[in-house]
Parts: C-alpha cells; sequence; structure tokens
C-alpha cells in the first residue's frame, strides 16, 4: 500500500515526484497540469502525503498508513491546505489568505503544503498577488498549483515552479482501479470507464451510483428525440434539470464522505453526536461543501454537454467509418441509424454547437437559453 495507489497511469509521474521526496529537497512550487480527470488533485494530495510521510526512510515515505498520510489523503492534515473556489474566479482576498497562511510555521510536519485547485481560475491581477510568495517563499512551505494545462497559467508563475504533467489514464488501468478500491464489478467498471472516457472521478460516480448512470443515458439519448422546435425546447429543460439534479446528488455525496472522514481522523463515532469543542470543524466543512455545490451546478451542466458531444462524436465515428472504438457503445444500433440518416458536416456542425453552448455558458449566458438555442439546432436536417 502506499499514496500513490490510487493513480492510475502515471508511472512517470509517480517516479519523479518519489525522487524528490527521497532526495529530500523538494523545489518549492509545483505546477500540476493535466486534463480533467486525470487525477491531478490526487496526485498533489498523494505527493503532499508523501512529504508529511512520518516514516524514517526517505525512500519509503508515502506509506499510505501512518497517521500523516492518512489524513493528509483525508483532508484533514492542519499543515496541508487544499484551496478551491466556487466561484468563475479567484477573489483577490482569498489568495491574500492564503499567503498569510503561507508564512505560518508547520505545527507538527515538516512542510506546510498549499494546494490550490483550478490554478487558472485566476486572473492577472491575483496571480501576481501570489507571484511574490511563490519566489520567496518562507523555507518550509511548498506550494502546488493545479492546471489544465501550463498555458492555463501566466508565464510569470510557470516558470518559476517546477512542472509535472499527468496523462489521460488508459481505460483499462481506470476500470482496473475501479475494481480494487471501490470494489466494484468489472463489467460496471469496464462500462463507466469507457463512457466517462477515462474520468477517473466521474466513471466512479457512474459505477456507484445507478441514478448517475440513468441521468447519463437520458442525456445521451436527447439527441433521438429531439425532431421539432418543441420537442427541443424541452429536451433543453429536462437537459438543465438532469444536470442539477446530478449535482445536487454529487455534492451530497461528497459531503457525507467529508464528514466520515474527518470522524474517522477525530475519532467520534459514526452515529455517536460531535463534542462541541469539535463542532468548529464539522461547520468548516458543511460551509465548504456549500460553496462547492453552487459551483457544482455549473461543472455538471458541463459534464452533460460532454455526454452529449460523445453522442454525435460516436455519430461521427460510424460515418467515416474510421473503426474507432464507440463510447457509448451499449447504445450501438440508434447510433448506426442515426448515423445512416444524416451527413458527416451536419454531425460536425452539431458538435460544434454544443462547443458554443459550452462557451457561452462559461462567459454567464443564462444557462437554459444558451442550451435551447443548442437543442434548437440538434434537430435532424430534413
Ligand atoms: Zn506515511
Amino acid at each position: 500500500m502506499s499514496v500513490w495507489d490510487d493513480l492510475p497511469g502515471q508511472d512517470k509521474t509517480i517516479a519523479a515526484l518519489t525522487r524528490a521526496v527521497t532526495e529530500g529537497n523538494p523545489s518549492h512550487a509545483w505546477l500540476f497540469t493535466g486534463p480533467p480527470g486525470s487525477g491531478r488533485t490526487n496526485a498533489a494530495r498523494a505527493f503532499a502525503a508523501a512529504l508529511q510521510c512520518q516514516v524514517k526512510d526517505p525512500g519509503a515515505r508515502g506509506c499510505g498508513v501512518c497517521k500523516a498520510c492518512v489524513t493528509v489523503l483525508a483532508g484533514t492534515h492542519p499543515d496541508v491546505a487544499l484551496i478551491a473556489t466556487e466561484k468563475v474566479n479567484y477573489q483577490i482576498e482569498d489568495v491574500r489568505e492564503l499567503i498569510t497562511k503561507a508564512q505560518d510555521r508547520p505545527s507538527t510536519a515538516p512542510w506546510r503544503v498549499i494546494i490550490v485547485e483550478d490554478a487558472d481560475r485566476m486572473t492577472e491581477r491575483t496571480t501576481n498577488v501570489l507571484l511574490k510568495s511563490i519566489e520567496e517563499p518562507p523555507p518550509h512551505t511548498i506550494w502546488i498549483l493545479c492546471a489544465p494545462s501550463p498555458a492555463d497559467v501566466l508565464v510569470t508563475i510557470r516558470s518559476r515552479c517546477r512542472s509535472v504533467s499527468l496523462s489521460v489514464p488508459t481505460r483499462e488501468s481506470v476500470a482496473k482501479l475501479l475494481v480494487r478500491r471501490d470494489g466494484l464489478s468489472e463489467a460496471l467498471a469496464e462500462f463507466a470507464s469507457r463512457v466517462s472516457q477515462s474520468h477517473i472521478g466521474i466513471a466512479r460516480r457512474l459505477a456507484r451510483d445507478e441514478d448517475a448512470r440513468v441521468r447519463r443515458d437520458r442525456i445521451v439519448r436527447l439527441p433521438l428525440r429531439v425532431q421539432g422546435v418543441t420537442a427541443a425546447v424541452m429536451a433543453a429543460g429536462d437537459l438543465v434539470e438532469l444536470s442539477t439534479a446530478e449535482a445536487t446528488a454529487a455534492s451530497t455525496e461528497r459531503a457525507e464522505a467529508e464528514a466520515t472522514a474527518l470522524r474517522a481522523t477525530l475519532g467520534i463515532a459514526q452515529d455517536a453526536p460531535v463534542p462541541s469543542q469539535q463542532r468548529s470543524q464539522f461547520k468548516a466543512l458543511e460551509e465548504n461543501a456549500k460553496r462547492r455545490a453552487r459551483r457544482s451546478t455549473h461543472d455538471a451542466l458541463d459534464r452533460s454537454l460532454i455526454d452529449l458531444t460523445t453522442f454525435f462524436r460516436d455519430v461521427l465515428v460510424l460515418q467515416l467509418d474510421s473503426g474507432t472504438e464507440l463510447v457509448n457503445d451499449y447504445l450501438s444500433e440508434e447510433l448506426r441509424s442515426y448515423a445512416a440518416a444524416s451527413r458527416p458536416e451536419a454531425t460536425i456542425a452539431k458538435i460544434d454547437a454544443i462547443a458554443e453552448a459550452r462557451t457561452r455558458i462559461g462567459a454567464n449566458v443564462a444557462p437554459l437559453l444558451a442550451i435551447e438555442a443548442m437543442m434548437v439546432a440538434l434537430r435532424p436536417i430534413k
């Protein structure tokens, strides 16, 4: 067992990070990049755990079983902070607060580690505030910034960070992880890693939660029923509703898991009342979950549009007869008849329409409006 167990397909990255831990003089600023679902936040957490690990032999750090490893992975280690924003961008005050935190000496561990999720959601002005602390960090502080790709972070930051890039794990490696770690059946794990296109977090949700699978299936089938404008408008309403339901379910699941982990760390039985002196910790957890829930609606909607894209991606694969595997293999009959009734150019236009809706929602257009316009464009051309 080690802290790296849950990072399928990242052997090269793991080797580099292990080396940094073993050598004992890690760089003070890191930039972890990788597409959504590749596990960049998990990798950052695992690295933080290995840095704080209490095992004496530096070569064996990241044991996954000592108190430091366990609490870092559970998100409850006092000297490891993971910062995310629920807004489109980080606020400058959030970053100032982080920098103050970075000055503090670690309370028990060798390092104070600050993980910044979505460092791409930082404006130039905010980045400049952070820059100073990354340039001349206190000797005990390590920053780990996470972003989809190096290009998403300002060059001034990028040039001061040691870069680590994660690749998209293979479908097989994600399926294996779900079987080993989450105890899921092979068939479910294989299905979920295929339809999520190797997105570890989404695959896990789909494999574990039948309702999530039903919601995804309804979304992917929407193009089959969008014939006229009325049907398109109704489908748009359904898509928004399904995404909202998914966001609520996902945030509830995560909040419950966090509360369970915090209880385990503090040694409070799952059904026992929380002692008053520890209530503030649970309160902070709840506040965090609430803020995250707001953002997750946006993320779930985006995910629905990615799922919808896989339908047309598969149609295009069939129309071009490229022999590439279908993402929605289980719908191959429906996909084949849809593909036969249309042309590749029309399919590409539909993929573009979905991409445009994603961009518009990202630019704060009312989601229902953007999705209605998109659905109308998804009607088959007669
Ligand atoms: Zn350890």
